[in-house]
């Protein structure tokens, strides 16, 4: 969507590009001229495979400051990742074995199933329903467990849905869990800082998972810093940590160092608001714009910077995908993608005048759909 989108507006056309999964701000000053000051000072060489030990220490302060943390973590727990992406991928890598089943909650990020496919693994989707706010219930986890079944691949707050778990959806979670000591958990925590209301409590709130969890997270949500490349994990299985160092050892010696000066700036500056404000008072803005257009039926988003409204009474979401880029100009991505496809995603990281213009435009094509 985006390439076409990119053709368009080569052509000259004014697409606007819902589609993307990236904050359109700058990365703060500060952390750009972190990086600046470590080119400066020569960090130019390779440094160690888990991480820089003063960005790992940041990131262990960082997790064990977080909404409900129960579980300590310290630096020798953390590798650091050329993006979250890296980190699912090689923790997938690490443990998922050819046949090996991966529960994964859809809709969900389109990279997920793939990776688990790359590893030999198989699989396993599960669809959640919007009358459970797009979360999965204990109910559903139970009948999805096979002897097969190696991991749980959890991301709150989601992309696309933007839901987010309460406490309560966890523990019930969690309580199927415990019968089920052979099952790693890997908790895909990137849109963590982007929780509007009620925040978004990490999976290490249970220490009784601290064995067999695996937390993502990195800066490239929360800190627009998508081109750094910078992401990591959190694992206190010691055998888990060196297994998956051995493999990023062969493959990428180590993240970028620069990168790596800039993303302990993002956790060690004092916390700049205002990239979630932007987003929570954008948030605010696109859901009663939806709610305003003839047949979008919207389960109201809780983080993230998407919303993913069920467009079934419109028609077919691809199709509806292709006239919206067409018709209406704005790219907005089809929920098949995610696994869903009686609904769309939406972006809402761009601005705050492209927002009011494209669901303007949403409005004006649908509702010409509806009286043809
Ligand atoms: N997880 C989810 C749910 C995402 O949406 C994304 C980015 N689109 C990532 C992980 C990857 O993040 P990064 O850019 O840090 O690799």
């Amino acid at each position: 969507m985006s390439a076409q989108c990119r053709a368009l507006q080569a052509q000259g056309i004014d697409v606007i590009n819902m589609a993307v999964g990236e904050p359109e701000m700058d990365t703060p000053e500060p952390i750009r001229r972190a990086a600046q000051a470590a080119i400066e000072n020569h960090m130019s060489h390779y440094g160690p495979v888990q991480g820089q030990p003063s960005l790992r220490e940041a990131v262990a302060a960082h997790q064990n400051g977080r909404e409900g943390n129960a579980i300590t973590y310290s630096a020798e727990d953390v590798i650091v990742t050329v993006g979250a992406k890296h980190a699912i991928c090689n923790a997938i890598e690490t443990i998922v074995c050819p046949g090996d089943e991966v529960i994964i909650p859809t809709p969900s990020w389109v990279s997920y199933t793939e990776m688990v496919r790359l590893a030999q693994g198989q699989p396993v989707c599960v669809p959640t329903r919007s009358e459970d706010a797009y979360c999965l219930t204990p109910e559903q986890l139970s009948a999805a467990i096979t002897p097969r079944t190696k991991m749980l691949l959890l991301c709150s707050p989601n992309n696309p849905t933007g839901s987010i778990y309460s406490p309560s959806q966890l523990d019930g979670l969690m309580a199927v869990l415990r019968q089920y000591p052979q099952i790693v958990v890997l908790a895909d925590e990137i849109y963590s800082a982007l929780a509007y209301g009620q925040p978004a409590v990490t999976l290490a709130a249970y220490p009784e998972m601290a064995e067999r969890l695996i937390i993502v997270n990195g800066v490239s949500k929360a800190y627009a810093m998508t081109g750094y490349r910078i992401g990591w994990l959190l694992a206190k299985d010691r055998t888990f940590v060196a297994a998956c160092a051995r493999l990023q050892s062969q493959q990428i010696t180590c993240a970028s160092v620069p990168a790596q000066a800039a993303a302990e700036a993002a956790l060690t500056l004092p916390a700049d608001p205002s990239i979630v404000d932007t987003f929570a008072g954008r948030r605010q803005l696109i859901v009663r714009l939806a709610k305003d257009i003839p047949g979008f039926r919207l389960t109201e988003p809780q983080g993230a910077f998407y919303i993913f409204p069920d467009v079934s009474a419109i028609g077919d979401a691809d199709r509806l995908t292709e006239y919206l880029l067409h018709e209406a100009h704005v790219a907005v991505v089809s929920g098949t993608a995610f696994g869903c496809p009686a609904c769309i995603r939406l972006s809402y990281a761009c601005s705050t005048e492209q927002i009011v213009e494209a669901m303007r435009r949403i409005k004006e094509a649908i509702t010409k759909l509806n009286s043809k």
